[in-house]
C-alpha cells in the first residue's frame, strides 16, 4: 500500500474518531436539556397548583362570609322573637330561624369538606415542590458529571486534532484536498477498501479499469459510482491506528 494511502488511512480513522466524539459531546448536551426540560414542565405544573389553591382559598373565604352573615341573622331573629307579640308572629320567627338553621348547617358541611380539599391540595403542592428540589440536585450532578465528560472529550478532540494535522502536513496537496471534500460530503467516510472488486463504501462491484489503476498503486483512484478515494483491501487491514 502506498504511503499516501497509508497517511490518508490514518486520517480516516481520526476523522471518525473525531466524529463520534462531536456526536457524544452533543448528546451528553441533550441530558442536561432534557432534565431541564422536565424541571420546567413540573414547575409549570406546581403554579398551577398554587393559582388552585389561591381559588379554592377565596372560595372557601366568601363562605365563610356567608355563614357569618347567617349566624349574625339568626342572632337578628333571635332578638326579634323576644320582642313579639302573638303567637304568629312568634312561629313566624320561628319557621324562618329554621330555615336559616338548615342553611347554616349546609354551609357547615360545605366549608369542613372544602377545608379537608384544601389540605389535600396543600399536601400536593408540598409533594410536588420536594419532587422539583430532588430533580434540581440530580441535574446538579448530572451536569458535573457531564461538564467532566465534555472536558475529557474535548481533551480526546485536541490531541486527535494535533495528530490530524501533523499527519495531513504529510500528504500532498492535491490528495489532501480531495480526502477532505469527501470527507465533509460522504458521511464523513472518504476512503475506503475495495474487497472482491466491491467497494466497501457503497457496495458497487469496480470496473476492471478500476482495478487495473488501483494495482499499479500510482494515483488516487476513485470509486466510480460514490466518488471515494478507494485501496486494495483483502479484509484484514482495520483502519484503528492512529
Ligand atoms: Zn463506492
Amino acid at each position: 500500500m502506498s504511503e499516501r494511502i497509508e497517511v490518508l488511512r490514518r486520517l480516516q480513522s481520526i476523522d471518525t474518531k473525531l466524529k463520534r466524539l462531536e456526536g457524544d459531546k452533543l448528546y451528553r448536551g441533550y441530558d442536561i436539556q432534557k432534565k431541564q426540560h422536565q424541571i420546567q414542565l413540573k414547575k409549570t405544573e406546581l403554579s398551577k397548583i398554587s393559582e388552585e389553591i389561591k381559588t379554592f382559598q377565596r372560595n372557601t373565604n366568601s363562605k365563610e362570609l356567608d355563614l357569618k352573615s347567617i349566624e349574625t341573622e339568626i342572632g337578628k331573629l333571635r332578638q326579634q322573637m323576644n320582642l313579639v307579640k302573638t303567637n304568629k308572629e312568634y312561629s313566624a320567627l320561628k319557621t324562618e330561624i329554621g330555615g336559616k338553621e338548615a342553611d347554616k348547617s349546609v354551609l357547615e358541611d360545605e366549608i369542613l369538606r372544602m377545608m379537608t380539599t384544601y389540605e389535600e391540595m396543600q399536601q400536593r403542592y408540598k409533594s410536588f415542590e420536594k419532587a422539583i428540589a430532588q430533580e434540581e440536585s440530580q441535574l446538579k450532578e448530572v451536569q458535573k458529571q457531564v461538564e467532566t465528560d465534555i472536558q475529557a472529550m474535548e481533551s480526546e478532540i485536541a490531541e486527535l486534532k494535533g495528530k490530524r494535522s501533523n499527519y495531513a502536513s504529510g500528504v500532498d496537496h492535491d490528495a489532501l484536498q480531495h480526502y477532505n471534500r469527501l470527507v465533509s460530503h460522504k458521511d464523513a467516510v472518504a476512503i475506503v477498501s475495495v474487497i472482491n472488486q466491491v467497494c466497501q463504501g457503497c457496495f458497487m462491484s469496480v470496473t476492471a479499469q478500476t482495478l487495473n489503476q488501483l494495482m499499479s498503486g500510482k494515483d488516487l483512484t476513485f470509486c466510480h459510482s460514490c466518488g471515494r478515494i478507494l485501496y486494495l483491501g483483502d479484509g484484514s487491514e482495520d483502519s484503528n491506528e492512529d
